[in-house]
């Protein structure tokens, strides 16, 4: 089993098909691939573009919105299917605290859980885990990506923020 990363508080465990495994979660990761299914001609109708699509929606309302009651609301409706129970941690999946096994709980993936659950799921792991505290969507319109990044990054490459200057300039020049 994987072992939580370091500083880590939570360990997000689930149980899917008989296996338990840890839910290992790199931010970076995860909006890589909400970025990739944004433009899929035809719509990609797989269970695992449905997840990364509805995680989409999912940070876009959280960018618009923010954490507020109504968005929670929502939120946890979302994730109210999803069965948990409870398991006792070992020392080499997290810290031991005083030295005694930590809580956990395991999430029940089962056939039944729907694609928005899961997205709901892994949405609000990365929500509450911090890891979302650098969100921002790339600053040219039609671009619509996600990136996570310092105050002033506004583009999600280099082509997004090379276009936006040349169109700054354009609007400049032209007046
Ligand atoms: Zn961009």
């Amino acid at each position: 089993m994987k072992k939580a990363l370091p500083g880590q508080k939570e360990v997000f465990i689930y149980e899917s098909q008989g296996n338990i495994a840890v839910w290992d979660f790199f931010a970076e990761e995860i909006i890589e691939a909400v970025n990739k299914g944004l433009k899929n001609d035809p719509v990609n109708t797989s269970r695992e573009s449905i997840v990364y699509r509805e995680i989409y929606e999912w940070m876009s309302r959280y960018l618009k919105e923010g954490a507020t009651e109504d968005f929670l609301d929502d939120l946890n409706s979302a994730l109210n299917n999803i069965r948990y129970s409870k398991h006792l941690l070992t020392s080499d999946l997290i810290p031991w605290e005083n030295g005694y096994p930590q809580n956990g709980y395991i999430a029940r993936y089962d056939k039944t859980l729907e694609p928005e659950e899961i997205a709901a799921d892994d949405f609000s792991k990365l929500l509450s885990s911090g890891m979302l505290s650098r969100l921002k969507q790339c600053q040219l319109p039609e671009c619509e990506k996600f990136l996570l990044g310092p105050p002033q990054k506004k583009w999600c490459s280099k082509s997004c923020g090379a276009l936006s200057r040349v169109r700054k300039k354009r609007k400049q020049d032209s007046l």
